[in-house]
């Protein structure tokens, strides 16, 4: 029996830059500045440059930059703000931990991102920011989200955690207006060791604002503005993402060929529905997320198992399900298929394609069987 395919495996990037790796934290260590020094400035810098922002503040978790970006644009108690249901329950539980209200609204059947046009009957007076996200790595629609919350006096904020290096209409996401926020949770596409996540805005105010919140409030020794939060990234962490933002370009390409083996092998494959791509380079496929069928995902999921292939549902239950959030005032049919329907397979930059092969041939033999 072959060993079990996983979902993801960072080693082959550790093993490949190891040695750089270790000179950058053994820097770190010797230097003995591991709070806000010059590795979290100069990522802050080159993490700018890259994404085409103005501003760049490392923090402690993405969760935290959804936290603090809301903060920064004045979203409070009070306030609404419309999101898609259809994500990790942290984009959720930031709108709540600021003291607001998630409005969910449905998504698109076939980017799984919040659809601007379920969005536009939820606004109301209360409403005050839409946080689309780029879900699996997939760009939401970032022009009309964009339009719409314009025209209606909205600000909005980026859940770009799945997605850096995403690119939409030329340019990067993460450089709106109003906000982005990133994770470099270690298996996001850029990947920290250990916590860390990142903020990017347009405005020089909620970049004050967000250096402020990350440390206390404090604007200098013992002078505290403001009730924030422990919440900056560390030296140490950003010591790692400098290295590795060196090459995101060509994980994600990796990742892009692997995704375009499977969609290859499987889009003409009855019973399943393949992700798709809007525009070029709006994928980075952080996940690469099947749709099942004729309720087989279940039945599929446990065959992969018995064949060695791991498989998961991202996510079963969408956040509107959840009884600390409300229901709000509409159906969400296309969240609630989408929760019953998804699958994600093993994907990561140096995903052998001879495993995405087994995968393949494991899915045929698993809705086969599954009939
Ligand atoms: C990972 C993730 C977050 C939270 O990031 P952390 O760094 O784990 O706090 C938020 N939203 C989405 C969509 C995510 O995938």
């Amino acid at each position: 029996m072959p060993t079990t395919i996983p979902m993801l495996d960072l080693s082959a990037q550790i093993d490949a830059h190891f040695d750089e790796f270790q000179a950058a934290l053994s820097n770190v260590l010797r230097s003995g500045r591991f709070i806000l020094g010059p590795e979290v400035e100069a990522f802050e810098r080159e993490c700018a440059e890259y994404l085409g922002v103005a501003h760049a503040i490392g923090l402690a978790s993405g969760t935290d930059a959804l936290v603090i970006g809301l903060r920064g644009l004045g979203v409070g108690p009070g306030d609404e703000v419309i999101t898609s249901p259809f994500t990790f329950f942290a984009t959720g539980e930031a709108i709540r931990s600021v003291g607001a209200t998630p409005i969910f609204a449905d998504i698109e059947p076939d980017t799984f991102c919040l659809s601007a046009a379920s969005v536009e009957p939820l606004i109301t007076p209360r409403t005050r920011a839409i946080v689309p996200v780029h879900l699996f790595g997939h760009a939401a629609d970032l022009a009309a989200l964009e339009r719409l919350a314009q025209a209606r006096g909205l600000a909005m904020l980026e859940d770009a955690a799945q997605a850096f290096g995403s690119v939409t209409r030329a340019r990067k996401i993460g450089a709106s207006a109003g906000g982005a926020a990133f994770s470099f949770f270690p298996s996001k596409n850029l990947g920290a060791f250990g916590d860390g996540g990142l903020l990017t805005t347009q405005s020089d105010e909620v970049a004050k604002t967000a250096r402020l919140l990350r440390a206390h409030g404090q604007v200098d020794r013992y002078r505290h503005a403001a009730l924030g939060y422990t919440a900056r990234l560390d030296e140490l962490q950003a010591a790692v993402l400098r290295i590795k933002l060196r090459h995101i370009d060509r994980w994600n390409a990796q990742r892009r060929a692997v995704a375009a083996l499977y969609t290859e092998r499987l889009s003409r494959v009855s019973g399943i529905v393949t992700p798709i791509e809007r525009a070029a380079g709006e994928h980075v496929y952080h996940q690469y997320t099947l749709r099942v069928l004729d309720d087989r995902r279940d039945a599929l999921q446990k065959s992969l198992q018995e064949d060695g292939v791991t498989s998961v549902v991202y996510y079963p239950v969408p956040l509107h399900q959840i009884p600390l959030f409300e229901k709000g005032p509409g159906k969400l049919p296309e969240a609630d298929r989408a929760a019953r329907e998804v699958l994600s397979l093993p994907i990561w930059p140096e995903l052998d394609h001879t495993h995405v092969h087994r995968v393949c041939d494991a899915i045929e033999r698993g809705l086969k069987a599954a009939r």
